[in-house]
């Protein structure tokens, strides 16, 4: 991208020399209010995929790495990858990145936690003069949430190269195709360039992603950091109840075919069987009586089904057991029902290897290296198809919440965080594997 773009930033110019940990998390806090302007709607925070507010976050993003000592680039879907050289040239990298859209109304650390925390390390070994065996890539991913165009993580799949081409026909609120958007975004790319985004997997060490949690798992044992062990498979079916539709008043309890009630028993018995067992979660986010009235019996009711885990085999054992409850209680209830699945993605292991040496960092810096499962889908589910990844979880304030303008944590986290990074890359070794098409979506 053309430099003079970029909106020159001082957030850090009084802190400098950077040595100091305080310091950093205390940077990547302001830095974080900081992008926080770049929004679409004044008073919340909400960043989607090549908007102006989108633009202008990416160029103060691309002038932070710039300032850090890395040389920037953007891509072909408006990916900012600032790049820090080894001891040695054009030597291959360890990436580290997250994505810089937000949901509607969401939280200022959600994605951009992870791209301004390794823009400080960079900053501090830049200062430093200190540089390393392999080069460090700090990618901001341009779009993650699949919020304009109902596509989710845009900019690791074009890294990645698993760009689906099927998803340039969709259409925004507007109309606009996101063929259009990429094309007239200014990026000096068209859509032909997206092949071309693809990096080499032979020039990547590995991947990190630090991401707050999202959850409460941290915050309640009492924990700052937490290391990643693999990110949840899902499963997500649409069901539909048909019953028999009659008068409040005049149809007698024990003759009625309720389609609510069916779905509300299956409901709980979803609720039941996830429930208590480690590492399974089942949700109904959507229930709904279309055309209901308060004195009629419901003769239709539409339901979602949401089941993950980290464990296929758990995901899978649980998924047949609810299509054995919803026939079951469909034969007792006389009603009939239509199950769809809309989405399934298989878990995504964190490399072990990766593992271990975010555990020895977490132990040189005195901290318990606790272990947990990502719920959510993160950029890192991915990059795991083309070299190692793990991921750093970052404790969340206020219950956990994320995706929310209540998403909150603290500068002493962020601290801890940096610290424990910036080990964890400085003793960086890659494992050397390359065998990791299996996990592509
Ligand atoms: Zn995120």
């Amino acid at each position: 991208m053309n430099m003079s773009d970029c909106t020159k930033s001082n957030e850090f110019a009084e802190a400098a020399p950077l040595f100091s940990w305080d310091e950093l998390g205390a940077g990547i806090m302001a830095r974080a209010q900081a992008l926080a302007a770049h929004t679409e709607a004044p008073g919340m925070m909400t960043r989607s995929f090549l908007t102006p507010a989108h633009h202008t976050a990416a160029a103060r993003l691309a002038a932070w790495m710039a300032e850090a000592g890395m040389s920037v680039r953007r891509d072909v879907v408006g990916n900012v990858i600032g790049r820090y050289e080894g001891i040695e040239p054009d030597a291959p990298a360890l990436l580290t990145g997250s994505h810089f859209d937000t949901v509607p109304n969401g939280g200022i650390y959600d994605g951009i936690l992870g791209i301004l925390l390794p823009i400080a390390c960079v900053a501090r070994w830049h200062a430093q003069g200190r540089r390393f065996a392999h080069a460090i890539e700090v990618i901001g991913f341009a779009e993650e949430e699949g919020v304009r165009f109902k596509a989710t993580l845009l900019g690791s799949r074009a890294i990645a190269g698993a760009f689906d081409l099927r998803v340039l026909d969709h259409t925004d609120a507007a109309g606009v195709t996101m063929r259009q958007a990429i094309d007239t975004a200014g990026l000096g790319y068209s859509c032909a360039d997206l092949g071309a985004a693809a990096m080499d997997p032979a020039r990547m060490l590995g991947f990190l992603e630090v991401h707050i949690e999202q959850g409460p798992v941290l915050l309640d044992a009492g924990l700052a950091l937490g290391i990643v062990t693999g990110i949840a498979g899902a499963t997500r079916m649409q069901v539909e109840v048909s019953g028999v539709a009659g008068h409040a008043g005049t149809v007698p309890m024990a003759g009625r075919r309720d389609a609510a009630m069916a779905a509300a028993e299956i409901a709980l018995a979803i609720e039941q069987r996830c429930g208590g067992v480690e590492g399974l979660v089942g949700t109904v986010g959507q229930f709904d009586v279309p055309g209901g009235a308060a004195n009629v019996v419901p003769g239709r009711a539409l339901f979602s089904i949401d089941v993950r885990a980290e464990q296929d085999g758990q995901r899978e054992a649980a998924v047949a057991d609810i299509l054995a409850a919803i026939d079951r209680i469909a034969a007792r209830r006389g009603v009939a029902t239509q199950v769809r699945q809309t989405h399934e993605a298989r878990s995504v292991p964190c490399a072990p290897a990766l593992c271990r040496q975010l555990d020895a960092a977490l132990r040189r810096a005195g901290l318990p290296a606790r272990r947990l499962p990502s719920g959510a889908g993160h950029d890192a589910m991915v990059i795991a198809a083309r070299t190692d990844m793990a991921m750093l979880f970052v404790r969340c304030g206020n219950g956990g919440i994320s995706h929310n303008p209540l998403e909150t944590m603290s500068a002493e986290d962020a601290a801890l965080a940096a610290r424990v990074a910036s080990d964890f890359i400085e003793h960086f070794q890659p494992s050397g594997s390359n065998d990791h098409k299996e996990y592509l979506a």
